[in-house]
């Protein structure tokens, strides 16, 4: 059967890409971070567009926020966040609840591009190729770490396109003009 088009109606056109969709879940779960000062999204999605997990930064589970040292500065690194934290992109790999193998060949959208120890997390765990909106710290010694290894192990890795950087606005204001049901007047 082939329909008309004035039958078919008009689709609309500015949709999110697939690429906008994912980071800006990523973006809004980082919405949920307690740091003060960085706030950090992942979600990984799998080779059919699906999200499998997300993740953001912050305490241990079990380990209370309010006594956690969201400090960056102090005279014992041991009383500020640093050695405490749990990354965005290793929240989303631990908070994964299905089966391992199906992260293989999963790709991860994130704020900041991975630290060293979350890249190794991110190649154990099978996912293939990172998506990442900054690289602000390209030239410290973990991100360069994190690119020989990826470069090592076949992980591929892209900046956000340019074409898509842009603001999403999200309203939790009821829509009025939402409608699910045939009530247009006719
Ligand atoms: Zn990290």
């Amino acid at each position: 059967m082939e329909l008309k088009e004035e039958i078919l109606g008009k689709k609309r056109k500015n949709y999110l890409s697939w690429d906008e969709y994912f980071m800006g879940v990523a973006k809004l779960t980082s919405g949920r971070s307690k740091d003060p000062h960085t706030q950090v999204g992942a979600c990984i999605v799998g080779e059919d567009n699906r999200i499998l997990s997300i993740g953001y930064n912050g305490a241990p589970n079990n380990f209370n926020d309010d006594d956690f040292p969201w400090n960056r500065k102090s005279e014992s690194v041991n009383e500020t966040k640093y050695p405490y934290v749990c990354h965005a992109e290793f929240n989303a790999i631990l908070n994964f609840p299905g089966n391992r193998k199906d992260l293989k060949n999963s790709r991860i959208y994130v704020d900041l591009f991975p630290c060293q120890e979350c890249a190794k997390a991110i190649i154990q765990s099978g996912i293939k190729e990172v998506i990442y909106l900054s690289d602000k710290y390209a030239t410290s010694s973990s991100t360069q770490a994190s690119k020989y290894m990826f470069d090592k192990t076949g992980i591929t890795y892209r900046a956000f396109p340019e074409e898509s950087i842009k603001e999403i606005k999200v309203s939790l204001k009821p829509d009025t003009s939402i409608s699910y049901l045939n009530d247009e007047k006719k």
